[in-house]
């Protein structure tokens, strides 16, 4: 978007220097055309000056004609500009002229710039509408001045006619494209010369237009963008009035022309910019994509790993526990034992160990089924496990319907109190045996505990003499907890 709007903006302002530009160019020019006109005019309105001040001054006899006759084809035959001198009397006769032979009984009392000055006492000089020699046929602008006899009454016409061409062709040497214009109006508004040329419009009275009332609104000189009634096409207009001949100038050249390396440039830089945004829109696009892919990628990577981990977890917890009872099974005890039986030795303290054994499990199973032998002995499990109430405390499942109570910190009285509260708790919950001689379900336990010391004892020791000892209850009568000091005092 901001790159959208930069190249907008870029290009407008493009748009605004070049008709700014265009501005100045064709103010200048308006100057330059004023000036030159000016000149143009003026030199022959200074040829008219002396021939009134002469005609006004001297009788009009033949040698003074003659002379003037003379003078006056000198001057047409230096300036290409001008196409006559012309000397009429109060009546409109041909008095004298810049042609060879005068041609006698010629009338022109009938034309504008004759009327004009006869019904107006102003010296200055007269500027007529274009008109068609009657001389030559040529397209021609009339300056006139009035004669006047010694009383200031009228006494004739002197005229200067321009060649409509020596504008003409100047004009056409400008380059200001096929629609612009150079126009050359007086200031009432009457059309003298115009590029284009058209006959049609020559001569005419042009003060309604938009340029004119332009002029007419905002004095001697400006700059305004208009649209041409006649041709519909927007130009920017330049004008400027002379300073001392009642003629206007103004050049103007076609927006749509000023315009078009503009707009061409515009639309190029337009086309690279679309192409340019196109592309990184496509690789925004691509780039997002793929970085949507790598985080979906990621997630699901991330959800894998978490369910691996969960499942690891799982079967951690389930290779160290045992699928019957949920007590840690004998590869946790193994593990356990070594782990607590080094702790102790580390740290001097006392480590306990109870065996115990279902008795007559065998005649358990035959009297009441495999099936409640099971339930039996996870009834048995979850006692064992509320016997052993310190956090460090080991229920396991040794084997079949073997347990072991691992208890570290704990000296053989502690350890015989927990393995005692076990025998009780699982005597109370009057399990029904037939076949054990108190007909209910009982265990017999062997305790023993240790301090271990450094090249004395090993954990497999530990594990030997409570054996022993539950043999010891066993013997005894079963239902009873021995310790191992009392079946082997000596070795501890
Ligand atoms: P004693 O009092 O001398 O211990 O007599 P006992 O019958 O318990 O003898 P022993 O300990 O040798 O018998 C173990 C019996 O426990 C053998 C087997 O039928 C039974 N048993 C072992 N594991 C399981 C088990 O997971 N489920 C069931 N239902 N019975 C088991
Ligand atoms: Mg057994
Ligand atoms: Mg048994």
């Amino acid at each position: 978007m901001a790159l959208i709007g930069i190249v907008a903006l870029n290009s407008w302002n493009a748009r605004s220097t070049k008709l700014q530009e265009t501005g100045i160019v064709t103010g200048n020019m308006a100057r330059a055309l004023a000036q030159h006109t000016e000149g143009a005019i003026e030199s022959v309105d200074n040829i008219l000056v002396g021939l009134v001040d002469t005609l006004e001054q001297n009788s009009w006899n033949t040698a003074h004609l003659a002379h003037l006759n003379h003078f006056m084809r000198q001057h047409v035959s230096e300036r290409p500009l001008l196409h006559g001198l012309f000397v009429y009397d109060e009546k409109g006769r041909w008095i004298v002229n810049s042609q060879e032979v005068l041609l006698k009984n010629m009338n022109n009392a009938d034309r504008d710039y004759f009327i004009f000055h006869r019904n107006h006492a102003d010296r200055g000089p007269y500027i007529g509408p274009p008109i068609r020699s009657r001389s030559t046929g040529e397209w021609i602008i009339t300056v006139s001045r009035r004669l006047e006899h010694p009383d200031h009454s009228f006494a004739g016409v002197v005229l200067a006619t321009i060649n409509m061409g020596y504008f003409r062709s100047f004009y056409d040497s400008f380059d200001i494209g096929k629609a612009g214009a150079i126009v050359m109006t007086s200031t009432s508004g009457t059309m003298l010369v115009r590029r284009p040329f058209d006959e049609a419009i020559i001569g005419k009275d042009v003060s309604k237009g938009p340029v004119f009332q332009h002029y007419l609104s905002h004095g001697p000189s400006g700059t305004v963008m208009l649209t041409a009634k006649v041709d519909n096409v927007e130009r920017l207009y330049s004008y400027r009035s002379l300073d001392h001949y009642p003629i206007l100038m103004a050049v103007a050249l076609s927006k749509k022309e000023v315009l078009a390396g503009w707009r061409n440039e515009t639309l190029r830089f337009t086309l690279a910019s679309t192409v340019a945004i196109a592309l990184l829109a496509l690789l925004g696009w691509h780039l997002t994509r793929q970085i949507g892919i790598r985080e979906r990628a990621q997630s699901d990577l991330r959800t894998t790993r978490d369910d691996l981990e969960k499942i690891n977890s799982e079967l951690a917890a389930l290779a160290l526990q045992d699928g019957l009872t949920g007590l840690a099974n004998r590869r946790r005890f193994d593990a356990a034992l070594d782990q607590e039986y080094a702790r102790a030795m580390r740290n001097g303290t006392a480590l306990a160990l109870i065996m115990l054994d279902v008795d007559l499990f065998k005649e358990y199973n035959d009297t009441y089924g495999h099936p409640q032998g099971d339930e039996c002995l996870r009834n048995i499990s979850r006692v064992l496990k509320a016997a052993s109430t310190r956090p460090g405390d080991l229920v396991a499942r040794y084997g079949g319907e073997e347990f072991a109570i691992l208890l570290p910190g704990t000296d053989i009285a502690g350890a015989t109190a927990v393995a005692e509260r076990a025998r009780l708790a699982i005597q109370a919950m009057n399990l029904a045996h037939s076949e054990s001689q108190n007909g209910i379900v009982s265990i017999s336990a062997g305790v023993t505990a240790i301090i271990p010391v450094r090249n004395g004892h090993s954990a497999p020791d530990l594990l030997r003499r409570a054996d022993q000892a539950l043999y010891k209850a066993k013997e005894h009568g079963r239902n009873r907890v021995c310790s191992a000091d009392q079946a082997e005092p000596e070795a501890w």
